[in-house]
């Protein structure tokens, strides 16, 4: 069953929401040329737990880290190490917070100085193909709407969709009902209702779908090696245009 929030639990989505919305943005300004990730990691732990919140990604399911960082061919659940970034990379950073009980969850892919035109595409389309997933959002549509709107801006501009990890519904835990596929399936899928609280995240490859898990049981790669991108938001479904509560 899918969870239908009310006022009062919405509001504390929103504080933890806007946590992750603000570290991203704090995040996105300090990883340059040269910074490890395992350092932005920290900066991210030290900013959520200053604000009376907790890394919601922090041992869950003994993921080590408060944030995920893939870079370039690593598509999401990249653990922060001693990795520097590179001037042309990409990175994707995801984050979880947990406030008194109550959840937020977003992605950003950032470009480490001038990137090729090939990788600024895919970011590009990567993020629009969210805010036309979020488009979708609304009451009375369904799950299905927004995997077709993210589907065909992806496709339409020669990249593809990862299939094996998906969008969730989140709130009152990191993962709940309804899964929110960035693709086709079969049938239209759950009913969106006002009050449901969702995370949308098209992960999307430069050339083929497919994707491997790296040996260190997290990291998520494309099998071909090329590049790819992620950006999440978690959006409040209401009777008309959803509210990103993630955007800060
Ligand atoms: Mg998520």
């Amino acid at each position: 069953m899918h969870e239908l929030k009310n006022k009062t639990e919405i509001g504390y989505i929103k504080q933890a929401c806007r946590i992750v919305g603000e570290l991203l943005i704090y995040l996105k300004e300090i990883a340059k040329p040269g910074v490890m990730t395992k350092w932005l990691d920290e900066k991210a732990e030290d900013f959520i737990r200053k604000r009376g919140a907790v890394p919601a990604f922090k041992n869950y399911n003994e993921f080590p880290s408060s944030i995920c960082t893939s870079v370039n061919e690593e598509v999401i659940h990249g653990i922060p190490g001693t990795y520097r970034l590179n001037e042309g990379d990409i990175l994707s950073i995801d984050v979880g917070v947990n406030k008194a009980g109550y959840f937020g969850d977003a992605a950003v892919t950032i470009p480490i100085g001038q990137v090729s035109p090939e990788k600024s595409k895919l970011l590009n389309v990567t993020e629009a193909s969210l805010y036309a997933g979020i488009q979708k959002a609304i009451h009375k549509n369904h799950v299905s709407d927004i995997s077709k709107a993210i589907q065909g801006l992806v496709e339409g501009n020669g990249f593809s969709v990862v299939r094996d990890f998906v969008g969730h519904g989140v709130g009152k835990k990191l993962h709940e009902e309804p899964p929110i596929p960035n693709y086709k399936t079969p049938g239209r899928g759950p009913r969106l209702l006002s009050g449901m609280t969702l995370a949308i995240e098209p992960m999307v490859n430069m050339k083929g779908f497919e994707v491997i898990i790296k040996k260190d049981k997290w990291t998520v790669v494309t099998k071909d090696g090329h590049p790819s991108a992620h950006f999440e938001h978690t959006v409040l479904v209401r009777d008309g245009e959803p509210e990103i509560l993630t955007m800060v």
